[in-house]
C-alpha cells in the first residue's frame, strides 16, 4: 500500500467525487479524514467504512475552515474537493449564490492551502490536489460563479504548484466533465427552467452534448488519478489542470 502513514483531508467527502476519492487513498492505505454535509447516522456509516474521523464544519466560511484545519492537524495530501453549483441567467443569479459558490469552490481552497502548506514543506513532500472541473478551462451559459470559481481554481493551483516546486510538494487539477453525483442530479430541475427542455433532453442535450464519449465520467476514475497523482512517478506532475472529461475540452 503506497500510502500508508499519510494523512489524507478530502473535503466534500460525505457524497459524490468526494467519497470516492476517500475510498481510494483508504485502498493505498492512507489516514483519511472526511468533511461535508449529511445525515448523522449515514456519516457515522462512512467513518466505520473507512476507520475516518470526520471533521464537521462549513467550507465557505472563514471560520469554519481554520476549526476544521485545526482539529485535522497535519496533513500529507490536501483534496479541495468540495463545491455547489447554481444554475440561472446573469440578471437573475442571486448575489448571494455568487457569494456562497466564490467562498466555498475557490476561497476555501486558498484558506486549506495555506493552512496545510507548513507541514507540506517542513515534511518535504506534500500533495493538493483540486477538484476543479471542464469550467475550469471552458465555460457553460447560466453558470457565471461556477466557472468564474473554477477558472481562479485553476488558477491558484498554478500558483501553488511554482511556490512549492522545490519543496517536494505538487499541486494539480483535476478537472472531470460531467459525473454523475448529486450535484448533477440536483441541477436538471433548475436547467430544465432556464432552458425550457425536458429531464431527457437535459441529459441528452444539456449534459452530455458536449462530452463526445457520451458517458458520463465515474467517480472511481477521479479517485484512481488522485492516487496516481500521489505516487512518486507523478513527483514531477505539478501545475498541471488533468482533464477527464470525455474529451469535452479537445474540441
Ligand atoms: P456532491 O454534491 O455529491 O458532493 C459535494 C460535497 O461537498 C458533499 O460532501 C457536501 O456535503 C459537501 N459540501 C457542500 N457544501 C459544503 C460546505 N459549505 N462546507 C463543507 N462541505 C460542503 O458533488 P460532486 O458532484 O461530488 O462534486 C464534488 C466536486 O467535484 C465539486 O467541487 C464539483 O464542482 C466538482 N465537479 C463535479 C462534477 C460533476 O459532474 N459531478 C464535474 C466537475 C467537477
Amino acid at each position: 500500500m503506497i500510502l500508508s502513514g499519510k494523512r489524507a483531508l478530502v473535503t466534500g467527502s460525505t457524497s459524490g467525487i468526494g467519497l470516492a476519492v476517500a475510498r481510494s487513498l483508504k485502498g493505498e492505505g492512507a489516514e483519511v479524514m472526511l468533511s461535508g454535509f449529511g445525515a448523522p447516522e449515514d456519516i457515522a456509516a462512512l467513518c466505520e467504512e473507512l476507520d475516518a474521523r470526520h471533521l464537521p464544519g462549513d467550507l465557505s466560511r472563514r471560520e469554519g475552515v481554520e476549526a476544521l484545519m485545526a482539529a485535522v492537524g497535519p496533513v500529507d495530501i490536501l483534496v479541495n474537493n468540495a463545491g455547489i453549483q447554481h444554475v440561472a441567467p446573469i440578471e437573475e443569479f442571486p448575489p448571494e449564490k455568487w457569494d456562497q459558490i466564490i467562498a466555498l469552490n475557490l476561497t476555501a481552497a486558498f484558506e486549506t492551502s495555506r493552512l496545510a502548506v507548513p507541514h507540506m514543506k517542513q515534511a518535504g513532500w506534500g500533495r493538493i490536489i483540486n477538484i476543479a472541473s471542464a469550467h475550469s478551462l471552458t465555460a457553460s451559459p447560466f453558470k457565471a460563479a461556477y466557472v468564474a470559481a473554477k477558472h481562479g481554481l485553476a488558477g491558484l493551483t498554478k500558483t501553488l504548484a511554482l511556490e512549492l516546486a522545490t519543496h517536494g510538494v505538487t499541486a494539480n487539477c483535476i478537472s472531470p466533465g460531467y459525473v454523475w453525483t448529486p450535484l448533477v442530479e440536483n441541477q436538471i430541475p433548475d436547467t430544465m427552467k432556464a432552458r425550457g427542455m425536458t429531464r431527457d433532453e437535459v441529459i441528452s442535450e444539456v449534459l452530455l452534448l458536449r462530452q463526445p464519449t457520451k458517458q458520463f465520467v465515474q467517480p472511481e476514475d477521479i479517485g484512481a488519478m488522485v492516487v496516481f497523482l500521489c505516487r512518486s512517478e507523478a513527483a514531477n506532475v505539478t501545475g498541471s489542470n488533468i482533464s477527464m472529461d470525455g474529451g469535452w475540452t479537445a474540441e
